[in-house]
């Protein structure tokens, strides 16, 4: 690996099967987030190497879709086998540019892995079908296609599973793809690309360009020979490439913002769902789409609650993610901790009672780091921002109601509807309620969703489409019709 001047290692990115620079030579730095250390040079593209991308996703595509499922599933599982001896290596990249602690970078390489495996297999039953014709002399039957060159944009949360829950099924299905990482976590991509160029996969079925966002999403959307946009990130930007993408009539598949509820009903196995509430919250500093964004507890268990969550939280240990015992890192940068501190203040000011944490951790360990204390508010009203935005930080925000009708209400009164959790040991109210709340997801006594066999993916502003799943592999087919006729 070359190095720069001030004995940085510099990454590449893949366009053609090649690791390469940007056009222009210039580069941007990544940076850990615990301690603000320079991590490595990421080639800063834009459109030209963009352009270029999709030159060889374009060039790639015909001998990639016309293999057999089984051939492409070999690579995939190679991909895999890779993936899963450098495992350690990879997390420890992920801790260090995202910030989440091993453990948890570790659960995102086992989802990657399970991905590629998954896909490999379910791409050899995507099958077609024969038609019962009612038209004499003629038979009519399906065959699934793949859809073609494939953009995909992700973003810095989950940096690594990311890239698998977009790039197997579409690799399975015989799809070939440009894939532009989130600015913050392109390491984590690059060092990924260079898995795939240990499988030796055919040139330019799956190429990672780095840098401007904007320039790069601009190729994705204008050439026609991209066929299909698949976006992980913010409602706000994936509404802005589900514009871009109507000129064309581009595919898209839209993994957006959430804003989950998560319900504590009285009748709850209380231990069981503060564990699971807790461990939901802090997951990955709160940073994940799925987090717990508005807690809402029934009156008889609120006080109680507030008190196991609030100790809970000021017992956490907070650092760096690779030292031994941290169970959360820092935040992504430092424009995400201002977010939070807005949002933490604007809760206060509209009469929430902060519990613990509301501030930056404090301490020379945490003085060169992006770090936000686990915090706790309650009686947080709904005319709060928070109530409303995603928060996207450590902060758990405790709502009251009083029945299961008012809390549905509540509930589904947001524009997003990604996830939601419900806590009861009344299975008929558990189901009653799952079945009002308008998300994608409902975790019934259980807050971990994902699984590679297992459609992700939300309504209303939460996004359009499924990952993981028979479904996942859908997003990357198009139904062929041949009309065939038959004589004698
Ligand atoms: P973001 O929307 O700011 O960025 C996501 C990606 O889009 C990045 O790669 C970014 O560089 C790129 N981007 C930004 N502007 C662009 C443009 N004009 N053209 C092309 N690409 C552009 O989101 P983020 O801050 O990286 O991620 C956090 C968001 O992602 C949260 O809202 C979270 O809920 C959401 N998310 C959703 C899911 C899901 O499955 N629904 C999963 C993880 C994260």
């Amino acid at each position: 690996m070359t190095m720069t001047p001030q004995g940085l290692p510099v990454a590449a990115m893949l366009i053609n099967g090649r690791l390469v620079p940007a056009l222009s030579g210039e580069t941007s730095i990544s940076i850990n987030p615990a301690d603000g250390i320079p991590l490595a040079a990421i080639p800063y593209g834009d459109d030209r190497d963009a352009k270029l991308a999709v030159d060889a996703a374009a060039a790639a595509f015909p001998a990639w879709a016309s293999l057999s499922a089984a051939v492409r599933a070999k690579y995939l599982h190679r991909v895999a086998d890779i993936l899963e001896h450098r495992r350690d290596e990879v997390a420890l990249v992920v801790t260090n540019e995202e910030g989440k602690p091993l453990r948890e970078a570790q659960g995102e390489l086992q989802l990657s892995v399970d991905s590629l495996r998954w896909f490999a297999e379910e791409a050899r039953r995507a099958y077609g079908s024969w038609i019962p014709d009612p038209v004499p002399g003629r038979r009519l039957l399906t065959q699934r296609m793949p859809v073609g060159v494939c953009g995909a944009i992700i973003p810095w949360n989950v940096p690594c599973a990311m890239i698998f829950r977009k790039a197997a099924p579409a690799l399975a299905a015989g799809c070939t793809m440009v894939l532009k990482p989130a600015e913050a976590t392109s390491l984590v991509a690059l060092k990924v690309a260079e898995l795939f160029v240990e499988a030796a996969l055919p040139d330019g079925v799956i190429n990672f360009v780095t840098g401007k966002a904007s320039a790069i999403g601009n190729v994705l959307l204008t050439d026609p020979r991209v066929r299909k946009i698949s976006f992980t990130g913010s409602t706000e930007v994936g509404r802005l490439l589900m514009r871009g993408a109507a000129d064309q009539i581009k595919r898209t598949s839209m993994e957006l913002g959430g804003n989950a509820p998560v319900i504590l009903f009285e009748d709850c196995n209380l231990d069981a769902a503060m564990a699971a509430v807790a461990a939901l919250k802090f997951l990955n500093a709160g940073q994940a789409c799925i987090g717990a964004n508005r807690i809402y507890v029934q009156s008889s268990i609120y006080d109680e609650v507030a008190r196991r969550l609030t100790e809970h939280a000021g017992r956490m240990k907070v650092g760096y993610g690779a030292e031994p015992g941290v169970v959360m890192g820092p935040l992504v940068d430092m424009n995400a901790v201002e977010k939070v501190e807005e949002l933490v203040a604007n809760a206060i000011q509209k009469g929430a009672k902060l519990r613990v944490g509301g501030s930056r951790m404090q301490g020379e360990a945490y003085e060169k780091g992006s770090f936000y204390a686990p915090t706790v508010l309650t009686e947080v009203p709904q005319t709060a921002r928070m109530h409303d935005e995603e928060i996207f930080g450590p902060v758990a925000a405790l709502y009251r109601f009083e029945t299961e009708d008012e809390v549905v209400e509540l509930a589904n009164n947001v524009p997003y509807g990604l996830s939601a959790y419900l806590f009861t040991e009344n299975m008929d109210r558990a189901i009653r309620v799952a079945e009002r709340l308008e998300t994608g997801m409902v975790g019934i006594n259980e807050t971990r969703l994902g699984a590679a066999e297992a459609p992700f993916g939300g309504v209303k502003m939460s996004g359009i489409g499924r990952e993981g799943g028979r479904e996942g592999l859908e997003e990357y087919l198009e139904t062929k019709l041949m009309a065939i006729r038959v004589r004698g």
